[in-house]
């Protein structure tokens, strides 16, 4: 029997309460499945700067580091705003992503057919979309030095070298075979040089996947095409800047973001997080919507430790509760017969992995 050893982080906010559901659901799944999952809790983001003073305690991050992969709810809230942004819960989460060095950041944007009208756009436009955004999250202008900001300019810089770029393109070359085989890689070669050298680098890794189909597209373009016929698209990959902007517009053709996982992996521990906040206005209700941070469970089961049948079992549980017509309030008005509350959507979810269904 495998076992695995997974670090807890609640953090703020709904982070404790979507957390609890995502467990309630890993031990249903992990007893079906017939291996077993050792959690260790650990502070970070307010409830760290509560309890230590600091928003990354060391302890948290060795704790992470010696642990097999991450699973997070979410940090922040008002109380902590006022800090210094070094001390704010935002600054624990970036400081543990800089030491994890997880530079691919997959966010999955599936549209289920049950909550097809949360959407914007028209149902016959996004019906069976499924999109893979990879997205490079520890390099380009975010980090990239000089920064600078004077009284009369500022500037920042887009650097990537040849490494970065490959081995986040291995990324989305690998998810790729395990899905269509198609990969849209996404720059501006016709403006910036660093997006010509992301190109070559990524026309040389494809020759080493000729099952997969490259193709690149401007990343002007690729923002509408997404509006346009969003299920051209299989696996995207690309740059951080670029990358943060279209996950999040990709993110919203499926309509709530209490639906939406993500995972962040590296060379070492990877860590697995819903991609919403701490939702203060709605925290300690029991009406958060856990579904994202569920999902973003079965894509640790998935990448992190190889068990696809139950990362499986976890997303068919997810389709049918909602084919069942159970909703939390933030994707009540689509198709709810039975309003539920966070403990239900869990315990549902759970109920329908024991039973396999
Ligand atoms: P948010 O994602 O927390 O909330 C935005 C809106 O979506 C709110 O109306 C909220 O009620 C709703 N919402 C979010 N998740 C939901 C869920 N699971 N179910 C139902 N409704 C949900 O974003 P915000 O309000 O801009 O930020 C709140 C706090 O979270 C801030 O302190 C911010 O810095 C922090 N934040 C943290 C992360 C993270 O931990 N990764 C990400 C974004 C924001």
């Amino acid at each position: 029997m495998s076992h695995y050893k997974v670090a807890i982080i609640k953090g703020d906010g709904i982070g404790p309460e979507v957390i609890d559901e995502a467990k309630k659901v890993l031990d249903a799944v992990s007893y079906a499945h017939h291996f077993t999952l050792d959690y260790h809790d650990y502070l970070l983001g307010g409830a760290a700067i509560d309890r230590v003073g600091v928003p990354l305690p060391d302890e948290t991050l060795k704790g992470c580091m010696q642990s097999q992969a991450i699973l997070l709810g979410a940090v922040g809230g008002e109380k902590w705003d006022s800090l210094e942004s070094h001390l704010r819960p935002e600054a624990g989460l970036l400081g543990l992503r800089k030491a994890l060095d997880v530079y691919a950041n997959l966010r999955p944007a599936v549209v289920y057919d049950e909550l097809i009208d949360a959407s914007t756009l028209k149902p016959e436009v996004i019906r069976g979309t499924d999109i893979m955004v990879v997205r490079e999250l520890t390099g380009g202008i975010y980090f990239g030095q000089p920064r600078v900001k004077e009284e009369n300019k500022a500037l920042n810089t887009m650097i990537y070298t040849r490494e970065e770029v490959r081995r986040v393109a291995k990324v989305a070359f690998e998810i790729a075979m395990g899905r269509k085989k198609r990969v849209c890689s996404i720059d501006k070669a016709n403006v910036l040089e660093v997006s010509q050298m992301w190109r070559e680098e990524v026309n040389a890794l494809a020759k080493e996947y000729p099952d997969v189909s490259l193709t690149h597209m401007y990343v002007d373009n690729a923002a509408m095409q997404l509006i346009r016929n969003p299920k051209q698209f299989d696996v995207i990959v690309t740059g951080n800047l670029f990358g943060d902007i279209l996950s999040d517009e990709a993110s919203m053709l499926s309509g709530s973001i209490g639906l939406l996982p993500s995972a962040s992996l590296g060379s070492q521990v990877a860590l697995y997080e819903p991609i919403h906040g701490s939702a203060p206005d709605i925290a300690k209700q029991g009406i958060a919507n856990p579904i994202a941070t569920i999902a973003s469970a079965a894509m640790m089961l998935r990448h992190s430790f190889k068990q696809e049948e139950a990362a499986k079992s976890i997303e068919n549980a997810i389709i049918k509760a909602l084919k069942q017509g159970y909703r939390t309030p933030d994707i009540a008005s689509f198709g709810a017969k039975n309003l539920c509350s966070t403990d239900d959507m869990g315990s549902l979810i759970a109920d329908l992995v024991s039973k396999g269904e």
